[in-house]
């Protein structure tokens, strides 16, 4: 691929200032894209990133902040829904407010960025939206209804903006990481009594033996973002060391 694959073309990337954003944020610019960072903490940001501040569970911050980076750079070609919080627990473990929470961040979130996105998608020739799923979408993870659902309902979500959109040139994909190895994740372990066993335990779980690493997701993403992908729509691309597509279980 060429380093230069995304030249000429602009990128948002919501929860770019953090784990599995960053570094998809980092591999678009390298690979020539002007990126804009969507972020509850894009102050952050490292030098040279064109950061907005956003909240994905607010419209009027989403429409404000997706217009100022396609003014900033002149348009806008391809939108990366990332931006997500996690939760633990069965139904009877999470409240009403928790689920509204959740859903309010992973799944409308892409729908209000996307929605704010699409008129300047419309003018581009190489528009494309990829959508940060998990495998706890289909793989029915105890401990993980809400965060479950939310993410069943981006593969979902994915697959009808995948078919609404295909006839006007908009590609939408969406990617499944496995356990990735994030600050999300640092933070609990962090909160387990033995931090660094509870990482081996973790790792050991995993089919591969090891954590999904942000930038393995990150070149996932970049592949379904690219104009080399165009004939590409609809498609969930799991990066979870094989787990999806052996059927295997985290256990
Ligand atoms: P992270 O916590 O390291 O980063 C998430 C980023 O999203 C942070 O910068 C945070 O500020 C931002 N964010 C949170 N709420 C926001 C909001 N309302 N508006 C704007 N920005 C907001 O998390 P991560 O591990 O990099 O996860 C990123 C995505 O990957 C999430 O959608 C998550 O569900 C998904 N995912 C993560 C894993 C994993 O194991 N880490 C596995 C599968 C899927």
């Amino acid at each position: 691929m060429s380093a230069a694959e995304f030249s000429g073309l602009t990128a948002v990337v919501t929860g770019g200032a953090s784990g599995i954003g960053a570094a998809i944020a980092a591999l678009l610019q390298e690979r020539g894209a002007s990126v804009g960072v969507l972020d509850l903490n894009a102050e952050g940001l490292p030098a040279g990133q064109f950061g907005v501040r956003c909240d994905v569970s607010d419209d009027a911050s989403v429409r404000a902040a997706v217009s100022a980076v396609a003014e900033h750079f002149g348009g806008l070609d391809i939108v990366i829904n990332n931006a997500g919080i996690g939760a633990q627990g069965t139904i009877e473990d999470n409240s009403d407010e928790e689920w509204h929470r959740v859903w309010d961040i992973n799944v409308l979130g892409m729908v209000r960025v996307s929605r704010a996105a699409l008129p300047w998608l419309r003018k581009s020739s190489a528009a494309a939206i990829v959508n940060t799923c998990s495998i706890a979408a289909t793989a029915g993870l105890p401990q993980r209804a809400l965060y479950g659902a939310s993410k069943g309902a981006v593969l979902s979500l994915t697959l009808s903006m995948a078919a609404d959109h295909l006839r006007e040139g908009i590609r939408v994909n969406c990617v499944n990481p496995g356990t990735a190895d994030t600050p999300w994740v640092g933070r609990l372990l962090d909160s387990a009594t033995d931090p660094q066993a509870e990482r081996a335990a973790l790792e050991a779980r995993q089919p591969h033996g090891r954590l999904v690493s942000a930038q393995e997701v990150a070149a996932a993403v970049a592949y379904l973002a690219s104009p080399l992908a165009g004939s590409t729509s609809g498609t969930s691309l799991a990066v979870d060391g094989g787990m999806q597509g052996l059927r295997l279980r985290p256990i």
